[in-house]
């Protein structure tokens, strides 16, 4: 080997400051509209939650959108939706974050984890199909790093055996596929505010639907399942309500939604930022053998929350936890994304899950690292984790 020494072997790192895998874009515009709002009567329920939802929604072309506290809420508010309750399935991709199934079991459901497919890290419909069962009553699709799942096969799939369709899509806003916004591809599509994806609100979360009955379920939900919200009531004059489900306390400030807005102007200009981003990744590694970026799907417009590798670890004397070691030893704050579902304790303690049920997650679970990504980062610092990188893969070779 050469004379590099590792900044993990005492060697100087490529970098003097660790560069986070993501972060938000805040600027005066979004710092203004906060403080506007803050001056406002209403703090929480008031004009500006309903006007998001409506920018939010024209900008995708969906009929409805409900705004909430955080997007593991709009999951929960989804799965409460739909009716989910003890004794239904609910399909998952064990590639996912664990709010993704959590959802599922706040209502008493059972996730059923199904594979993804090796090149994209997607659900898999083969495998999908595979789990359905008599008690299936639901799919949730994940457009893991940010690009639209097969929502067309998932469709026929729910078409056959009558399930709802959600879309799990915190990774994708922005994003496309055949033109078509992400948002408006399953019954209900979850998006998720907070920092480090595509727009934050501090904490929030988003479902976008064209099923107004839905919509207002979900409405219901957030505010403890009671028919009425004390505007609509000072409005009347009344004081009477009546709590008809078993809701949360569900809701997102105004003043969030003021900077949920201002921040979804800039949407489409950052996912051209992560694109381009994602385009100097993919050429650079174009040559590196030991490093393979995932799979784009024809005819997708990827929104690229995250830049994610997996490692040819058999040419490697390491494994990808200590590329991570020596990643982050340079400077560049890589991660996982993510310890597939089903190998939680949780999940293996209360839904007996265990190593196998889905081989192409726990063996792509040792491969991938995820670089930094997100709207503000320069070509140096694009550079800097390619260089890092390149100087680890190299150190490494077998
Ligand atoms: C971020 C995320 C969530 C949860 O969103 P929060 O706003 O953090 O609650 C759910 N699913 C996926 C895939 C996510 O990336």
């Amino acid at each position: 080997m050469d004379s590099v020494t590792l900044a993990i072997d005492g060697g100087s790192p490529t970098r003097q400051t660790m560069l986070p895998y993501g972060r938000q874009a805040i600027d005066e515009s979004d710092i203004a509209a906060v403080v506007k709002a803050l001056r406002n009567d209403l703090l929480t329920t008031g004009p500006l939650v309903t006007e998001f939802e409506h920018t939010f929604a024209k900008s995708i072309g969906a009929a409805e959108a409900v705004a909430v506290s955080s997007g593991t809420a709009a999951l929960h508010a989804a799965m409460f939706a739909i009716g989910i309750s003890p004794g239904d399935e609910v399909i998952v991709p064990a590639m996912t974050f664990a709010a993704t199934a959590n959802s599922v079991v706040y209502c008493g459901g059972k996730p059923i984890f199904a594979d993804v497919n090796p090149n994209t890290l997607l659900i898999d419909p083969i495998d999908v199909e595979r789990k359905i069962t008599p008690r299936t009553r639901a799919i949730i699709g994940v457009d893991y790093a940010g690009q639209p799942c097969d929502y067309v096969a998932l469709r026929t799939l729910a078409n056959q055996h009558g399930l709802q369709l959600v879309a799990d899509a915190c990774h994708a806003m922005g994003g496309k596929d055949s033109n078509q916004s992400v948002g408006t591809l399953a019954d209900l599509n979850v998006f998720s505010l907070h920092p480090v994806k595509h727009i934050t609100s501090g904490e929030g979360g988003l479902v976008s639907t064209d099923d107004i009955a839905l919509a207002a379920r979900m409405r219901l939900f957030r505010n403890h399942g009671i028919t009425t919200d004390h505007q609509q009531r000072t409005k009347n004059g009344q004081w009477f309500y009546e709590m008809t489900e078993l809701g949360f306390n569900y809701r997102i400030t105004d003043f969030q939604c003021a900077l949920g807005m201002s921040q979804l102007q800039k949407l489409e200009q950052w996912v051209n930022k992560r694109q381009y981003i994602a385009k100097l990744y993919d050429i650079a590694f174009a040559s590196v053998e030991e490093v393979s970026p995932l799979l784009v799907r024809q005819g997708v417009f990827h929104a690229y929350h995250l830049y994610v590798i997996q490692l040819s670890t058999e040419n490697l004397k390491v494994g990808r936890d200590q590329i991570f070691a020596a990643m982050r030893a340079e400077g560049i704050g890589v991660n996982v994304h993510y310890v597939p579902v089903h190998l939680h304790p949780y999940y293996k303690m209360h839904f007996n899950t265990r190593l196998g049920v889905c081989p192409v997650s726990e063996a792509s679970y040792e491969r991938i690292l995820t670089l930094p990504m997100f709207p503000e980062m320069s070509r140096d610092d694009v550079f800097s984790v390619v260089s890092a990188l390149t100087k680890i893969i190299g150190y490494y070779q077998k």
